[in-house]
């Protein structure tokens, strides 16, 4: 039991969700709060960077887990200053983005990542589709001066007074009021601009443009959720920077009605038989995800049981860059017993399947009673015992000396 929740309120996942969901759960949240896409947001995007800093270092977690934000506060995170990293570190480390650029050589404007939502099919079969991008490029009237006169040079800033920087106050309660310094939002940090009646009509002055393209992404056989696909040089363009940033499309698998990916190459689908089916033999099909018809039999004389697990070899999902290969099929059967049966028919029932065992009740005076057994709901028990009690554990009920809650009576 978690003492708190809300990192995980905040990237919408489960206390005891997995490593895997916890970076699923942050890269959805993060592309749709970054500041590219949602410049109101910044607060939103900031709260879900740091949950994820902290869910995603296992000490971290711990710590939060046992003693929450408090415990996480004093334990000082990232030690210094507020103690979290900046939203954008762990967003450009997180999509591995600025780590692969070499120290020296050309300076580049701004990757920009975009997420794609994908069907299981189109991750099975391939697919190429059209994605519509817009960026900033260097303003062609003016090739970036920014003025329409090339020989009057630009003025300081009156915004910063040519720091480029300027203070922002944040309330963060009633009494309690922080300054930030932030990039100057008229110069955009270079702490000097053009004179209004100078600036380029095009890009009035701010040197760039916006430019609207389309990206064809080719999906390939055997990607996965996740994976990134880039355009190098499709990104924003700056003033002063020699080279485009990327354009980085993230794969967003849409999750599939029948089939479930598991370890990237395999498939999962659930399949219902009756229990007559699961006695005396079936014959099914399953259509896949190329739209042919699979047909699985049972062996004559076997019975599947609840819950048993077979597989197809060959059936699963291609594999990236190798899709010749197929992954595993993974069968779950589901049987669904009879809610009744006529009381006419279980002699000719016994008949035919193992005898049952013999029992002995006690004999002599010990005491024997008879009871009656109830009908009972084991999840909506749990429900009831968790609002009693909050501090209860997920198997509390079982525990409990509470005489009411042994026995439903509906
Ligand atoms: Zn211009
Ligand atoms: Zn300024």
């Amino acid at each position: 039991m978690v003492k708190e929740t809300a990192y995980y309120d905040i990237l919408g996942v489960k206390p005891s969700c997995t490593p895997d969901e916890l970076k699923k759960a942050y890269r959805k949240l993060a592309l749709k709060y970054h500041p590219d896409k949602n410049p109101n947001e910044g607060e939103q995007f900031k709260l879900i960077s740091q949950a994820y800093e902290v869910l995603s270092d296992e000490n971290k977690r711990r710590i939060y887990d046992s003693g929450g934000e408090q415990a996480i506060k004093e334990g000082g995170v990232g030690g210094g200053g507020s103690g979290f990293s900046s939203p954008m570190d762990i967003f450009d480390m997180f999509f591995n983005m600025g780590g692969r650029r070499p120290e020296r050589g050309p300076k580049r404007g701004k990757d920009v990542v975009y997420q794609m939502s994908v069907t299981l099919e189109e991750l099975y079969n391939g697919a190429t589709r059209k994605l519509s991008i817009q960026k900033k490029i260097i303003c062609e009237k003016c090739q970036g001066s920014g003025t329409k006169n090339p020989a009057v040079g630009p003025e300081r800033c009156n915004n910063c007074r040519g720091s480029g920087m300027q203070l922002r106050v944040e309330h963060l309660g009633p009494s309690i009021v922080q300054q930030i310094q932030t990039v100057c939002s008229d110069c955009g940090g270079r702490g000097e601009r053009i004179a209004a009646k100078d600036r380029c009509k095009q890009c009035d002055g701010k040197k760039v443009s916006k430019d609207k393209k389309i990206l064809e992404v080719h999906i390939d056989k055997g990607m996965e959720d996740g994976q990134k696909i880039a355009f190098t040089g499709e990104g924003d363009m700056e003033p002063g920077l020699e080279m485009a940033g990327d354009i980085i499309v993230v794969l967003d698998e849409k999750e599939h009605l029948l089939f479930k990916r598991v370890r990237t190459e395999d498939l999962l689908v659930n399949l219902d038989l009756t229990l007559t089916e699961a006695l005396c033999g079936f014959q099914k099909g399953i259509k896949t995800l190329d739209n042919r018809t699979l047909v699985l039999t049972s062996l004559p004389g076997e019975v599947i049981k609840h819950g048993s697990v077979k597989c197809v070899i060959g059936e699963g999902m291609p594999r990236y860059r190798n899709p010749f290969e197929k992954g595993k099929l993974i069968v779950q059967f589901l049987v669904d017993f009879p809610k009744h049966i006529d009381p006419v028919f279980v002699s000719q029932l016994e008949n035919i399947l193992p005898p049952r065992p013999q029992v002995e009740m006690p004999a002599g005076d010990q005491p024997v009673e008879e009871v009656t057994l109830m009908d009972m709901d084991i999840e909506q028990e749990r429900v009831q015992q968790s609002r009693h009690n909050p501090e209860y554990d997920e198997d509390g009920y079982e525990h409990s000396h509470d005489p009411r809650v042994q026995c439903a009576t509906h």
